[in-house]
Parts: structure tokens; sequence; C-alpha cells
């Protein structure tokens, strides 16, 4: 029995459907969920989140947030979210190296977290794309 997976962020819902399994990471490690899988609520921390399907699997980039599991239904609020596909991997490498230049050039103004989170959005983006378009998968 296939379990639903919904992935929603700030700006919408990114993937609403069946999955037979999900590998998102948790606050304490990667955390593998199949169906009957026992209720938990987790926080989620940036990194790569994966879903298979009868059509293969997926890979997001996730940004933070959290993870519910309650009878066979996932439900992922991330604070952004995108599926590797969508993910302009010059963007975000143009992301990491402004992020750098700000934190190195330490401006009085400068907002130290969000500096610091924005790389790591950044740089969470370009670990996936490369990890998964150098493999060859096209979700
Ligand atoms: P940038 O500095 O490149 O705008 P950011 O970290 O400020 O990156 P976010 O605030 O995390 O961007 O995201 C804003 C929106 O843009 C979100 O919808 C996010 O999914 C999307 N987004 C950000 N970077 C990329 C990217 N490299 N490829 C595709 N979508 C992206």
């Amino acid at each position: 029995m296939p379990m639903r997976l919904e992935i929603l962020t700030a700006e919408g819902v990114l993937f609403d459907g069946d999955v037979d399994s999900v590998v998102a990471p948790g606050s304490e490690g990667e955390l593998g969920i199949l169906p009957s899988h026992a209720a938990l609520m987790t926080m989620l921390q940036p990194g790569e989140l994966r879903y298979r399907t009868a059509e293969g699997e997926s890979y997001l980039a996730v940004h933070g947030g959290f993870m519910e599991v309650r009878s066979d239904h996932v439900i992922v609020l991330a604070d952004a979210a995108e599926h590797v596909d969508s993910i302009d991997a010059e963007r975000a490498e143009e992301a990491v190296r402004r992020a750098e230049e700000r934190i190195a050039a330490r401006g009085a103004d400068m907002d130290i977290e969000r500096a610091l989170a924005s790389l790591r959005r950044a740089q969470v983006r370009v670990r996936i794309t490369r990890r998964r378009r150098q493999q060859g998968h096209s979700p």
C-alpha cells in the first residue's frame, strides 16, 4: 500500500502524491520512511530529500522545516525546497560566491545569521545538482 507524501513550502504545494518510500534529512540524521512507519515528528536539516514512486526516484533540496509521519501520510513543511531538475546550478554557485564575499567582508551592517543561512541553502543546491547530475539521474 503506498503512502501519501505532501511537500509544502511558503510558496505552495511542491509535491502531493503516492510514494513507495521517502528518505529525509532529519535533525538526527537520514530517516527512511516506508509504509506502516510509526508516527513521528522531526525537524529537518538542510539537505537532500528523495522519494520513490512507480516512475522512479526523485531528488529535492530542502532547506530546513519539519516532517510529520502519521498513518501512511508524510507531510514535509520546508522553509524552501526545489526538485533537482528545477535548480539553476549557476545561480546557486553565484549565490555561494556572493554569500562568501559578504561573510569575508564582515561589513558592520551584515546580518551573519542571514548570510550563513543563505550560504547553506546555496551549498545544498550546488551539492545536490552535482551529485545527481553526475550520476546521470533525471528524476
Ligand atoms: P538567490 O540568492 O540565488 O536568490 P536565495 O538563497 O536568496 O538564492 P531563497 O530565498 O532560498 O533564495 O529562495 C527564493 C526562491 O528562489 C525559492 O522559491 C527558491 O526555491 C528559489 N531558488 C533559489 N535559488 C534557486 C536556484 N539556484 N535554482 C532554482 N530555484 C532557486
